[in-house]
């Protein structure tokens, strides 16, 4: 902001375009120009966006440069924004054009804002509300008065346009040009927040103190769900826009943004700005603009706000930091907890990393002093966690297709007795995980991809998990062709939940699972529907598991707490305990009652990780569990990387793989191992064939340099595609 270089009309500049050729030289057009603006150049025929990067370097003839067409009417990518892109590049070995169109993520970046035509509200309802009508002004109201294109209006309402022109005839709405857009409404920091309980309060000043010192530095904020973390995050929200500067709240579900904002409202008088993929092309191109230019001082959003222009960060708080939403797996690779830490560094910002459960990579940097840990020992005003006990299925009776225990089944009557909440979660969407044909033992498979259909008996589909491929459930086997023999083998939420109405029949339930919601909306109605409602059995796969509020829930049955024990992945302990520990801290407890009650359905309660559950031991658990990883050296005491490679032809991708791996020299030269290629974990997806090495290196190795001096080089044939996975998740 205060160090933009200028280059004056025609002086040499070096331009990083958005297109794979990266870094161009050009000529400052007409008025000169600011480093880290962003411009329209032409590059042969056609016109592509850059951003000014610095100063020409080329040896190219100066007066055969061309000069940019035109500046974008938008402000400059500051400095540091800038750092980041290239840090961050660097790290997830991602090419840095790619890595700055994740920075100009703005709707219609490259058209001027005058042509704008917004919505607004602008008087009281007419008399007549159709329901036409209703649905816009629901819109408009969910979105807390936010402006929109007429057309994207109607569009998210589901009417006609002329619905939105009735209500801007009616003086309802009003049509105006947005010359500029509008700046959000400033958040009062000054507004009392609520009064802290003593370890609140702590935490509190000590993050609002080392928030306004204006440095760099991370805190893990631990604490059960319910604890009051949010609160506390809250007070250090408070105190950097006292400071003056942006904050950044970075939330792994949209169904939980709805409850959180008006949150925000209630703490800072007005409703934060939105980003995720739910959010309208409109607001999502104001909110860009505006964090820009400073005018929206808290910014609520999914992983990929991270890449936003922010005028001035400092701070960001990664809510529910372990959650594996965090780890983008799509075109780059990246981790946004660890891009958190980065952006922090360059801002100059404090990270803040919330979780009951957190992962282990945070664990151990806490142990180790790198980050600060600030923790919540209680629930907010309530002393007790829920007890813990397993079911052991070994010794109960459970006739083939039943996956209620005697024990659980019991557990559940007591609470409708008693007019309270129960929880059976099973992370499997669908009916049935497999879909087996009795006469010839054939499974049906994807014909894309090397999975499995999934039954979904609610929408009658089987469907692909991996591609979203789905049909319709066949009669007769698609491999032997016999009719009626085709049967569904495993537990899903759907199947469980047909169980729970022969079981308990007149009992209320409610099945919340990502895939029977329509919208983030549906899925909200309901979540609040059960909070007041009369639900008494609530059937949930992992959507549950987070941050909602039920407080009538008192008991949780995890129906399989064995799946996802076993498994390759190393990270399967961790996950499996993140996940459980999670679900059974829902179970509250009514005031006066008995603590609420979390039972674990298994065939081994001896394992370390339900042991570590039941005790309540989570130090011992990532003591135990760090202990090993170290011993292997495996993350975050060792380094790895996967090397993703598809083609349509799995001949040309073997050879094409072995071949890489062949010439892997500098992975070796560099002290790390080789392993592979072999079959991705998911050897085929939408058709494609895909074959995976993994580096497996020690800590101080320079990994990226290596793999860089290894892959640089290489051409990939035609149809190939090879991506790099700094720190996969699974393996
Ligand atoms: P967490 O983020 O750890 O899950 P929250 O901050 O959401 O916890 O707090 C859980 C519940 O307790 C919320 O309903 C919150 O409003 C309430 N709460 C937390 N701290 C306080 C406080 N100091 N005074 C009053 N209510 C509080
Ligand atoms: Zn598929």
């Amino acid at each position: 902001m205060d160090d933009v270089s200028f280059y004056q009309q025609g002086a040499r500049i070096g331009v990083l375009t958005t297109e794979p050729v990266g870094l161009l030289d050009y000529l400052a057009p007409e008025g000169g120009v600011a480093e880290g603006q962003i411009v329209v150049c032409p590059l042969g025929p056609r016109r592509v966006m850059g951003v000014v990067w610095g100063r020409g370097e080329g040896s190219f003839d100066l007066a055969k440069l061309r000069p940019v067409a035109r500046a974008v009417d938008a402000a400059p990518l500051s400095a540091e924004l800038r750092d980041f892109l290239g840090r961050a590049a660097e790290y997830t070995l991602t090419p840095l054009p790619t890595m700055l169109r994740m920075a100009m993520r703005a709707p219609d970046l490259d058209k001027p804002p005058a042509e704008r035509r917004i919505i607004m509200r602008a008087g009281p309802e007419p008399s007549r509300m159709t329901e036409a009508r209703q649905a816009v002004m629901r819109v408009i109201d969910e979105h807390g008065g936010a402006s929109f294109a007429p057309s994207e209006l109607a569009q998210l309402a589901g009417v006609g346009s002329s619905v939105v022109k009735g209500l801007v005839a009616a003086g309802t709405l009003a049509e105006m040009s947005a010359p500029k857009d509008l700046p959000y409404p400033r958040l009062d920091p000054e507004l009392p927040g609520k009064a802290l309980a003593p370890d609140q309060e702590i935490a509190a000043e000590a993050l609002s103190a080392a928030v306004a010192a204006g440095s760099y530095g991370t805190t893990l904020l631990r604490g059960v769900t319910g604890s009051g973390k949010t609160e506390v995050y809250l007070e250090a929200v408070a105190a950097c826009l006292r400071a003056g500067r942006q904050a950044l709240v970075l939330l792994p579900e949209i169904a939980l943004s709805a409850a959180f904002l008006d949150r925000v409202e209630a703490r800072f008088g007005a409703r934060p700005g939105e980003w995720h993929s739910g959010v309208s092309r409109t607001e999502r191109r104001r909110l860009w603009h505006m964090s820009g230019s400073g005018d929206v001082g808290l910014v609520v959003g999914a992983r990929s706000a991270l890449f936003l222009p922010f005028r001035d960060l400092g701070l960001i708080v990664v809510d529910e930091e372990h959650d594996s939403s965090y780890k983008q797996e799509d075109t780059v690779y990246y981790s946004a907890r660890d891009m958190a830490v980065l952006r922090g560094h360059t801002a100059s910002a404090q990270v803040v990393l919330a979780s009951a459960t957190p992962s282990l990579e945070s664990w151990v940097n806490a142990a180790s002093g790198k980050y600060q840990r600030l923790d919540l020992r209680s629930r907010y005003g309530q002393a007790e966690l829920p007890d813990m006990a397993t079911v052991d299925l070994r010794a109960e009776d459970m006739p083939g297709g039943s996956w209620i225990s005697p024990t659980l089944a019991h557990a559940v009557e007591t609470r409708r007795a008693r007019g309270e909440q129960s929880l059976l979660f099973l992370n499997r969407r669908g009916y049935a995980p497999v879909t087996v044909c009795r006469a010839c033992g054939e499974q049906i498979g994807c014909q894309q991809c090397d999975a499995r259909m999934v039954e979904h008996r609610f929408q009658n589909r089987l469907v692909c998990h991996q591609c979203g491929e789905s049909r319709p459930i066949p009669t007769e086997c698609p491999a032997c062709g016999v009719e009626g023999k085709l049967a569904p083998v495993g537990p899903g939420v759907e199947r469980l939940a047909e169980e729970v109405a022969i079981r308990f029949p007149d009992a209320k339930t409610t099945v919340l699972s990502s895939d029977l919601f329509g919208s983030a909306r549906a899925l909200k109605q309901a979540i609040a529907e059960i909070a007041q409602g009369d639900t008494e059995i609530i059937i949930g796969t992992q959507l549950v598991a987070k941050g909602h509020n039920f407080p009538r829930l008192t008991l949780v049955g995890v129906i399989d707490a064995d799946l996802g024990l076993q498994g390759a992945d190393l990270r399967a302990a961790e996950r499996s305990f993140q996940l459980m520990r999670q679900v059974a801290g829902r179970a509250g407890r009514q005031p006066g009652a008995e603590p609420g009650l979390a039972l674990l359905q298994t065939h081994q309660p001896d394992h370390p990780v339900i042991r570590s559950i039941l005790s309540g031991d989570d130090e011992g658990f990532w003591e135990a569990e760090s202990g090993m990883r170290r011993a292997a050296g495996m993350p975050p005491f060792g380094r790895l990387a996967g090397i993703i490679m598809s083609h349509p032809d799995s001949a040309v991708l073997n050879a094409f793989a072995r071949d890489l791996a062949a010439r892997a020299d500098p992975i070796r030269e560099a002290g790390a191992e080789l392993y592979g290629p072999a079959p991705a974990p998911i050897a085929r997806i939408r058709g494609r064939h895909r074959m995976r090495m993994l580096i497996h290196a020690p800590r101080q190795a320079a990994i990226q340099k290596a793999i860089s001096d290894w892959l640089d080089p290489v051409k990939l044939p035609t149809n190939m595609r090879l991506s790099v996975d700094i720190d996969p998740q699974s393996f």
